[in-house]
Order: structure tokens, then sequence, then C-alpha cells
């Protein structure tokens, strides 16, 4: 395992996220125990030391399962747990950030947390829990009575709003970025890391295999990129890991891992990594992968969302085509199907009526459309 030095500790490059765990009968809330206490144990034996969760994942159970772990085979001190507070409740009378903490180290069977974030912050909700909840001070007051040892938060919005909080969160230890190296120029993106550098805050990265859709199970074309280049061995998650890796900033990079051959596959990627890892070879292979991606062809939905009111079963349309086109360009369906079926589960109460064509600026033949998305994603 490779680390990264971090006020004096040693940060391991490969973070284990645990937000897509083996659960039984395909139920979030059934985490398959034992299978990740296997995952768990391989991981630290080999290295690995930042383990990533939060409030929501798995229902809660997320928590529950490496608490549990921690503490019956005694592993608290070879692990930095990382959690996040459900912010998204913070509108709402019954929002009570230091009530969500208790509960969240009742889970974690422990008295301190290693790295807390605010979870998924946009501009928005970032305003809301400075100026309604005083935020920053609540953290900070928590770091210093040592409950809380770094204070950070994940990130899922434009660059601009990035600066906001970064240049408002006093005492911001590190944050965590969504990247990789189709998503280098959205949300945060290379500008957003060149301001944490800047501001000499931290990154743990996100998504760096695009939830799943980076490994091209399917791709001939790319198969032959990487020919051309001379890194046909190379798998397409070592390729994408390697991407991040490369960059200057970074503490760790979080994979959700799902199953022991993908943790183990990780971690060897991991003992390799290093900053400025990436060739011009390599460079050039992911420029050509980037360009034959961009030119997919797709259903031309822009997401203005005229068609979502009129429609009388409530069916989330564009959602449903971005799912459909993210897994067509990936030539990977399976990684669009845990959002598809949470948020398009009623898209065969479709009852035609035609409304949204009606409506939709680009003319699209819904219904019709809508039975093609639900033939390869349902
Ligand atoms: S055709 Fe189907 S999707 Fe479109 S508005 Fe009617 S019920 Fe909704
Ligand atoms: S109205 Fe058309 S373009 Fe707009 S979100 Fe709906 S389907 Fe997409």
């Amino acid at each position: 395992m490779q680390y990264k030095e971090y006020h004096g500790e040693q940060i391991s490059s490969l973070g284990f996220g645990l937000m897509r765990l083996p659960v039984i009968d395909d139920d979030q809330s059934k985490i398959d125990i034992e299978k990740v206490r296997e995952m768990v144990h391989y991981a630290v034996d080999n290295g690995v030391n930042y383990f990533d969760t939060a409030y929501v994942y798995h229902n809660g159970f997320s928590e529950k399962a490496i608490g549990q772990i921690m503490e019956e085979d005694h592993l608290r001190d070879k692990i930095n747990i990382a959690t996040k507070m459900f912010t998204f409740g913070a509108n709402g009378p019954d929002f009570d950030p230091r009530k969500m903490l208790d509960e969240q180290l009742e889970r974690l069977r422990t008295d301190h947390i290693d790295f807390y974030l605010l979870h998924g912050l946009r501009g928005e909700l970032w305003k809301t829990l400075r100026d309604k909840w005083d935020i920053v001070k609540y953290m900070n007051d928590m770091k210093e009575q040592g409950v809380l040892r770094n204070i950070g938060f994940s990130f899922h919005d434009e660059y601009d709003s990035f600066k906001m909080i970064l240049d408002e969160y006093d005492g911001c230890d590190f944050a965590q970025i969504q990247y990789n190296y189709v998503d280098h120029e959205i949300q945060a993106g290379n500008k957003g890391i060149a301001y944490a550098i800047e501001k000499n805050v931290p990154l743990v990265i996100m998504e760096p295999i695009k939830g799943g859709s980076l490994i091209f199970p399917d791709y001939p074309e790319i198969d032959a990129i990487k020919e051309k280049y001379g890194i046909g061995s190379m798998s397409n998650a070592e390729l994408a890991l390697d991407y991040v890796w490369d960059k200057k900033g970074i503490l760790t990079v979080l994979s959700g891992m799902g199953n022991m051959d993908m943790l183990k596959g990780n971690v060897e990627y991991a003992s390799r990594s290093s900053e400025g890892m990436i060739t011009e070879d390599m460079e050039k292979a992911i420029a050509e992968i980037r360009t034959l991606l961009e030119n997919t062809e797709n259903i031309p939905c822009t997401g203005c969302r005229y068609c979502v009111d009129g429609c009388p079963q409530n069916i989330a349309i564009p959602s449903a085509f971005r799912f459909y086109n993210e897994g067509k360009k990936y030539r990977n369906p399976d990684s669009q199907k845990r959002m598809y079926n949470r948020t398009c589960a009623n898209i065969a109460d479709c009852v035609e009526c035609g409304a949204c064509s009606n409506i939709c600026p680009q003319h699209l033949e819904i219904p019709e459309l809508l039975k093609e998305v639900r033939a390869y994603l349902g």
C-alpha cells in the first residue's frame, strides 16, 4: 500500500467506500456481515486504513456493520473512520446535528470520529447550514471536544459554490469531491483541485471509476485504443484509478467495493500508485476514450423537466432518460440499474396519454422511448 502524509499520520492511498456492500436478498438493509468482515480484514491486512461511510448508507446499516466489525474484531485503532452528517433535512424543524452525531457514535461503537463530513453540499444547502444552524461553530466545537478529529464536507455542485465553501468554512481540514477522467471539468473539477491546493485542503476523491461506468466490460473499441498505446494489459479500472492517483493534492481515493475480487484488484493497483504516474501514452489513450464516449448516440433529452409536472403518473422522465443514456454510453446497464430502480420504479404505469410529448421542446416520442428504457434497464 502507498500512503499520504497527513498531519503526521499516514493515510492509505486507497479508501474503502462502504456504500455498496454485499447484501442478502437484494435488501440494502440486510448487509452480509460475514462477507464484509472478510473484506474489512483483507483491506486492513493489506494496509487500507481509511473507511468511508455515511448516516444514510444502506439505510444506516453501513455504519452499524463497520461499527460491529471494528468492536468485535478489535480493529478500531487500525481504521480511520469517515462518516457524514445527513444534511438534507437542514430546512426542516427536526434537524438536530448533535442528536444525529450521538446516534452515529453509537452505531459505530466508538467515542470519536476521525473524519466527519457535511454530506453532499451544494451552495444553497451550505448557506442554510451556515445561517440557520451556525454549522461552522458546531463542527469546530465538536472538534475541540475531541468527538471529531478532522472536519470537512463532501460536495456536489459547481466550482463557484466549492470556492465559497472553502472560503467560508473556518477550520475545514479536508473535502471530498467527485472526480474521474470523464468528470474532470464538472462540479469542482480541475479548478476545484487547484483551489483546494491553494487553500491547503487535501481532497478525498469519490467516484474515481464513475460508479463502475468506467469499467467497460464490453467495449472492444476501448480495448483497441489501449492496445494502440501499449497499455492493453491494464484493466479499465486501473487506468481510471491511476488517472486520479496521478494528481497532486489528493489524500485518498475511495472505491465502493462490493466484493472481494474488486477489493483485491484495487489493493494491487494502489500498491503501485503514485503522484505523477500517468504516462504520455496513458494520457493519449484517455483523451481518445473521452472522444469516443462523447460521440455516443443517445436520447437527446436536455433535462429541462417541462414534461414532469403534467405527467399524471409522476414518472421521473428525465431521470429515466439520463440512466438510459449513461448505460448506453458506457455499455454498462448494470451500473445504472440501482438508481433506475430507486427512481423510476413506476415507469410501467405510463398510460400513454401523450401529455409529456406534447410539451417536450425536443419533440421526443416519450411513451415509446420509455418502453425502450424499460427494456434496457428494467
Ligand atoms: S405518456 Fe406516460 S410519461 Fe407521458 S405524461 Fe402520460 S403517463 Fe406520463
Ligand atoms: S421535456 Fe423533453 S427534453 Fe425536457 S426533460 Fe422532458 S423529455 Fe427531456
